[in-house]
């Protein structure tokens, strides 16, 4: 079924705009990802009578999910009820020092079968043993574990989930960025989204899952996939609902320009001289050598763990473009970068998907309470899939105890979360904005990984001083969303 559509006139959100596309639907997904579409396919399969619209900025494969530069993802899978004990023990331990609740890892743990099963079913590429069953492979931060099972080809990927939520009926808009959630009343009714030549669009929903990914791409050096502007988090901020784990975000040690990975603990176990910005050599001193074999249990930066000091031993060299020149025994300088990977924080939801404002599930990387500081590998992929799920489900089966929206106007919608601002400084908007997103981009890549940078606090206020100065609605989220990251990485470390 089809969201029904019209259109309003003189909105009063911007003097240039004189038509809001309004769109009616039951369940609005927003975001194309694993989660998004996870979620869609599960709120029209348990309510096959409901409207459920899925928008996304980007067209085609997009995001972390299916345009990565590793074309391929690791999934936590529990083939047995002992496999399920542990990964629960192993999210809450490594989870700290930040915030996990049991409930969710539980969740994870409990429904990984079932969500393998699902994918199974839509015949995904899994890297399989001789005898066609999907090989299991062992993770970051889970060394010894065989959970993990490796899917291929996410175009392909892509292409299984989007036609699934198509034969079910949902209908999928691309190339729409979702600039604000509608909030009234603390209860979420919908979104505003616009696309590349600046039309509006509201989207009014009985239920809203954000599924918008993570904050990533807002840093200099990332991994993350293209089709995301990386301000989920301010998004979420914006509606009110609780966010944790901001600050935790994974890092993985990459060479440049390439991105491709470059093992820090392996290279670490053979001796590092770093070459410093002014030339001088320094040699990784003995006590942090000693830390490479607790750093061979996983590739991203281990939050709150010993080893982690091994990579700040290579952040104290960044030079002004973040990189730093490191040289393995008998092997040349390579210039490497702390790449942002994926977000561990976002929305705080229940076992349901729930966020704590009424009506808006989130899912996917913008969600959080199932991992904390870190997660385990290939966990993040079973999360967009047990929480897309439960999410879905939940939205769906609850419209009919939903108030209708459509008595709802536009202008009585228009506050200051969706309305732009006004002033500003000198030069054409764009201008600034890029300005202030490029300082965004260092500002996060120079303060956050490191987490103890005495420049956090300055680093906030510049953000702070910036967004007041944009009137562009993409580059104050963005803003926002740094704002978060910073807040939280200086108040827990
Ligand atoms: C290189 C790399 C390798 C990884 N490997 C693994 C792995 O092996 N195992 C694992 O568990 N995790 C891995 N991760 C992390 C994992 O891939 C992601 O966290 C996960 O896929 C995120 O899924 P998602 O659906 O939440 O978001 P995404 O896949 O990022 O999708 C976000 C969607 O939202 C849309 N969007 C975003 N903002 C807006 C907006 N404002 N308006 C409209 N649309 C918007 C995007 O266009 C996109 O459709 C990896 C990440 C990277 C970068």
């Amino acid at each position: 079924m089809r969201p029904t559509r019209r259109t309003s006139r003189g909105s009063g959100m911007d003097h240039t705009r004189t038509h809001i596309t309004r769109h009616e639907t039951d369940v609005l997904v927003l975001g194309a990802g694993l989660a998004g579409l996870r979620a869609a396919w599960a709120a029209l399969a348990e309510n096959p009578g409901a409207r459920v619209t899925v928008i996304s900025a980007g067209s085609g494969p997009s995001g972390s999910s299916f345009a990565n530069l590793h074309d391929r993802l690791g999934m936590q899978t529990c083939p047995t009820d002992e496999d399920a004990a542990d990964l629960v023990a192993e999210a809450l331990a490594v989870g700290r020092p930040g915030h996990v609740e049991p409930v969710l890892a539980q969740a994870l743990a409990t429904d990984a079968r079932e969500r393998f099963e699902d994918m199974k079913d839509l015949g995904l590429p899994f890297i399989a043993r001789q005898n066609g069953s999907p090989e299991l492979f062992s993770a970051c931060f889970s060394p010894a574990s065989r959970r993990a099972v490796v899917f291929e080809d996410l175009g392909r990927v892509f292409t299984a989930f989007k036609t699934r939520g198509e034969e079910l009926g949902g209908h999928f808009l691309s190339g729409l960025t979702v600039r604000g959630l509608v909030v009234r009343d603390g209860r979420a009714l919908g979104a505003l989204a616009e696309d590349a030549r600046g039309r509006a669009s509201l989207f009014m929903a009985k239920a809203v899952i954000m599924a918008l990914g993570g904050p990533a791409p807002l840093f200099a050096h990332n991994q993350a996939g293209p089709g995301n502007p990386g301000f989920s988090l301010g998004l979420l901020g914006r509606a009110g609902a609780r966010l944790v784990n901001q600050g935790y975000l994974q890092y993985m040690w990459a060479s440049l320009p390439d991105r491709a990975f470059w093992n820090l603990a392996a290279k670490a176990r053979q001796g590092l001289v770093v070459r410093s910005p002014d030339g001088g050599l320094v040699p990784l001193p003995d006590d942090l050598a000693e830390l490479a074999a607790e750093r061979k249990t996983h590739c991203p930066f281990g939050h709150g763990l010993p080893d982690a000091e091994l990579d700040r031993f290579l952040l104290r060299h960044l030079d002004a473009e973040g990189a730093v020149m490191v040289r393995a025994a008998a092997e040349d300088f390579t210039r490497v970068a702390p790449m942002a990977h994926a977000g561990n924080g976002g929305a705080l939801i229940d076992e349901h998907g729930q966020t704590s404002v009424a009506g808006l599930y989130a899912c996917g990387e913008c969600a959080s309470g199932m991992h904390g500081a870190n997660r385990i590998g290939g966990a993040m992929v079973l999360a967009t899939q047990v929480f897309g799920t439960r999410a879905g489900r939940h939205a769906a089966g609850t419209l009919k105890k939903n108030p209708e929206s459509s008595d709802i106007s536009f202008s009585e919608l228009m506050n200051d979360s969706l309305a732009p601002r006004s002033q500003g400084g000198r030069g054409t908007e764009p201008d600034r904005d890029r300005e202030h997103l490029h300082a965004l981009a260092w500002s996060l890549q120079m303060n956050m990984a490191m987490q103890k940078s005495p420049t956090l606090e300055a680093a906030r206020a510049e953000l702070s001083r910036r967004r007041e100065q944009t009137a562009g609605w993409r580059a104050r989220l963005a803003l926002e969303t740094g704002m978060e990251l910073l807040t939280h990485i200086a108040s827990h470390n």
